[in-house]
């Protein structure tokens, strides 16, 4: 089913806003066998949302309109879609005193702009679309056998009312559930990616496969409207790259990491250089983390590294920070002053500035100690600062986790 989709806000066409809205239904309907076909945006001006809906292809079942329901000057989507669709507005009493009452609990009172929150339409020329995080409704007109739904332009508001609302009525209608299912890969490129899986892309009729790269990794999203070609498809590309796949769905790298350690009763702690911190962040970020997560040292400064992780001043001397040597000193020294069972560091060139022929800017040394066990691992990544930092961090909780696959 192709859905058309306007978003309204002048905040964004000057960009101060980015359009979230759109990305967040584009996914949301394809579960539900229906794709934004058309896409619009425009200003809080009336004469362009009339032209949106005068143009809006005649193959759209449903329009999707987000924005400007809100009680200001500028938020004037409902009277434009009164008068578009020649709709009576009416004031809806029992809402404002409910508005008025709610506010009144929390020892406040409402300001008459709200009123117009409070408007709907005629009998039977629309319906409400109920908001649980806001004032503001949203609503529902059927014409020309098109449903329109309006939704305010608030992200955490709008979802609410699709997944409530829009979306199981677009179930109702198309019966349809597409299966789709996201295999999230890190230290594999989309091209090799593409080489390895070429044939069942090639071949298989019945499923579609999509490629989302980001520089810590690229998803893998399998779609198909029947489960069974989709398991299929994920059994074989499992066979093929399992190794590189460390999740689906919206698992995060850090949360498989920590269940693993959980698994397998492992304590981890961290000494970090280059990445300032960011590493512990991340596995801090998993609820319960501290499971496994003794704590790290962020020894950005050489002294750092000699009086907190024992680093010695003649390896720094004669390796550098950013060396092999000094990586693994890290490690030795954080797992020593902490007592974890594994210790990880990163020191690494971040940039943009202090590269040199030897030691190139992206030059990044990590090191995972496990009992006797050392790996050390060189990586050359990007000129990008804050790139280097993600990636480093990115690398360093895969080695644990290619390192846990093992054990
Ligand atoms: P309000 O009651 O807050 O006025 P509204 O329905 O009038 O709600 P807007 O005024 O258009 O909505 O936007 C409210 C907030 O939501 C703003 O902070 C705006 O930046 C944000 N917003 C609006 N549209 C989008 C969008 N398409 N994507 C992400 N954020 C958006
Ligand atoms: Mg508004």
């Amino acid at each position: 089913m192709k859905v058309g989709l306007i978003t309204i806000g002048n905040e964004l066409l000057s960009g101060f806003t980015i359009d979230t809205n759109s990305s967040w239904i584009g996914q949301a309907l394809i579960e539900f066998g229906a794709r934004i076909s058309w896409h619009l945006t425009v200003k809080d001006d009336s004469s362009q949302i009339n032209s949106g809906l005068d143009n809006t292809p005649k193959d759209c079942r449903i329009i999707l309109i987000t924005g400007g329901l809100g009680p200001t000057h500028d938020d004037i989507t409902q009277n434009t879609l009164f008068e578009y669709y020649g709709i009576k507005p009416v004031f809806d009493k029992e809402y404002w005193e409910l508005l008025n009452s709610r506010m009144k609990k929390r020892g406040r009172s409402l300001p008459e702009i709200n009123k117009n929150q409070a408007i709907a339409a005629e009998d039977g020329k629309g319906r409400i679309i109920p908001n649980s995080f806001g004032t503001a409704r949203g609503i529902h007109i059927f014409k020309n056998d098109i449903d329109i739904f309006a939704m305010p332009g608030v992200p955490k508001e709008m979802k609410n009312m699709m997944k409530d609302t829009v979306l199981p009525w677009i179930y109702n209608i198309t019966k349809n559930k597409i299966h789709v299912n996201t295999l999230r890969t890190t230290g594999i490129m989309e091209s090799s990616l593409a080489e390895k899986m070429r044939d069942i892309i090639e071949v298989s009729k019945n499923i579609e496969i999509s490629f989302l790269p980001q520089f810590t990794g690229v998803d893998i999203r399998i779609m198909s409207s029947k489960k069974a070609p989709l398991d299929e498809a994920q059994r074989i590309i499992n066979e093929r790259i399992g190794k590189y796949i460390y999740g689906t769905g919206s698992d995060i790298l850090e949360s498989v990491v920590g269940k693993m350690l959980i698994e397998q009763n492992l304590t981890l702690s961290t000494a970090e250089s280059c990445t300032g911190g960011l590493l512990g962040h991340r596995l801090t970020n998993t609820p319960g983390s501290s499971k496994y997560y003794l704590g790290g040292v962020n020894s950005y400064s050489n002294e750092m590294k000699i009086n907190v992780i024992n680093v010695k001043k003649k390896t720094l001397d004669m390796y550098g920070a950013v060396s092999k040597e000094v990586s693994i000193e890290m490690s030795k020294g954080v797992r020593k002053l902490l007592k974890s069972d594994i210790a990880l560091s990163i020191t690494g060139i971040a940039g943009p500035g202090g590269g040199t022929e030897d030691k190139p800017v992206g030059l990044v040394y990590i090191t995972l100690i496990h009992n006797d066990i050392i790996i050390n691992k060189e990586f050359t990544f990007f000129k990008d600062r804050l790139i280097n930092k993600q990636l480093s961090s990115q690398v360093a909780l895969n080695m644990i986790r290619i390192y846990l696959l093992n054990e």
